[in-house]
């Protein structure tokens, strides 16, 4: 990297923003630059880096915004790093080496982007170092937890918008902790995402669903049918992380294969990061994934970046509306008809459209008007353990007493 093009920065002077975009990384020659990112409005400084350093590197690889704000904090010497500086340094390396390079890039990006959505928002190290001990032990008691099957899948039933019947389930991992009684995911999926744990956790919570899932479609017909006219599905959420190893697809390719389950009838629930983070890789796992026949679902849609695009650049089948899009539609007409138009779409190309947490009469109202196919939320149902599930299946008692209510 011969003759690099130097950026002289003087102190306070901005180099990016979170947000922009950019297609450079720097190398800091002197001076100090500091990162910082805006988390629910409030700066966190990531980091104060110097001479030696690099920074802005993610651009280099990804044509997403910029994830960080840069800024010199004193008279500062910077050499431009442009991709093609990068690719030909790579390239003229030994093709080991090159190889190893370009893999943990790829990787690095992946960590580097969930680092800085999950930063505590705090700016003492002490606070930092506090966090990082308690996620230790956390991670210390989840693999205790493992060893030791502490964890369970609760499910929450899924309802046909068209007939009030019960039409699946979809699997949520909870932690019978020994000492802290039932655990919610919010506790420990963020540790366990991080330390890769969630890989066991995900394979582990897709096998007992799909095992579950045959037993209540038994109890169903068992108890003449009566909930359910058509077969029931499964919706398993799966981690980014599962998908970035062709060893773990395999693995759940496998999972699907030896469950019995007829594919069409498992969904698997992906977040919009791997479409983000990803977007080399994702396409062909998520083909390979499909290849068996199972369904694949866009979870939280609504947030992040919630791009249209992925409609029909991803081999998709169902579009989950997130809590937060469901919440107040009646009390903002701009939100409802944003929803609207996004639930027409989707429909006509073929769509299926799952609204996610509703939690009021007003709400159901307002989203059985917009014709979603399946609702989902704590007012039909919260996630229940698989044996009362069995016992409502049994009884018939998943009828949805609304139902017969009038529409507006
Ligand atoms: P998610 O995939 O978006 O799952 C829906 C979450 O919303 C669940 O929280 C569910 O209990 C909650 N919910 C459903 N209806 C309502 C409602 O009407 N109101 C409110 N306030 N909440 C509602 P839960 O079970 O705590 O799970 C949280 C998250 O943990 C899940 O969000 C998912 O991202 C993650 N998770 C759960 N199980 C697994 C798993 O097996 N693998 C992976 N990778 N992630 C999982
Ligand atoms: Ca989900
Ligand atoms: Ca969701």
């Amino acid at each position: 990297m011969e003759d690099r093009p130097v950026w002289y920065a003087a102190a306070g002077e901005s180099i990016f923003s979170q947000g922009g975009q950019g297609k450079t990384a720097f190398l800091i020659e002197s001076g100090e630059v500091e990162i910082s990112t805006t988390k629910n409005g409030r700066k966190l400084v990531i980091s104060r880096l110097g001479p030696g350093e690099i920074f802005g590197e993610l651009a280099l690889f990804s044509d997403q915004p910029r994830s960080a704000s840069a800024k010199a904090t004193c008279d500062s010497e910077l050499a431009i790093i442009t991709p093609e500086t990068l690719r030909s340094a790579i390239n003229s390396a030994d093709p080991v080496l090159a190889s190893l390079i370009r893999c943990n890039l790829g990787r690095f990006a992946w960590t580097q982007r969930y680092m800085l959505q999950h930063a505590a928002p705090s700016h003492s190290v002490l606070a930092l170092d506090s966090v990082a001990a308690s996620e230790r032990q956390t991670e210390i008691e989840i693999s205790t937890g493992i060893a030791e099957s502490q964890f369970r899948n609760f499910y929450q039933p899924i309802f046909s918008s068209e007939t009030g019947e019960i039409a699946g389930f979809e699997a949520l991992l909870r932690w019978y902790h020994p000492t802290r009684g039932l655990v919610t995911p919010g506790s420990f999926v963020n540790v366990a995402e991080q330390t890769g744990q969630i890989i066991e956790l995900g394979s582990f919570a897709l096998r007992e669903a799909l095992k579950d899932l045959r037993r209540f479609q038994d109890r169903l017909d068992n108890s003449g049918g009566k909930e359910s006219s058509s077969p029931l599905f499964m919706s398993v959420n799966l981690s980014v992380r599962q998908l970035l190893e062709p060893r773990e697809i395999d693995r759940l390719v496998e999972i699907v294969r030896d469950s019995g389950v007829a594919p069409e009838l498992i969904k698997l629930e992906i977040t919009e990061s791997l479409l983000v983070d990803d977007p080399a890789h994702a396409p062909l796992a998520l083909e390979h994934i499909r290849s068996t026949g199972v369904k694949l679902a866009i979870d939280d849609f609504g947030t992040g970046y919630s791009s249209l695009s992925y409609l029909h650049l991803y081999p998709l089948d169902t579009l989950k509306i997130d809590r937060s899009f469901v919440q107040g539609v009646r009390k903002e007409p701009r939100r409802m008809r944003i929803l609207r138009a996004i639930v027409h779409l989707a429909r006509d190309l073929g769509f299926s459209v799952v609204a996610e947490g509703i939690e009021t009469e007003d709400e159901l109202q307002a989203i059985r008007e917009l014709e979603c196919d399946l609702l989902q939320g704590f007012l039909l149902s919260k996630p229940i353990p698989a044996e009362l599930i069995l016992t409502r299946l049994q009884r018939g008692s998943f009828s949805l007493p609304f139902w017969k209510k009038e529409l507006i």
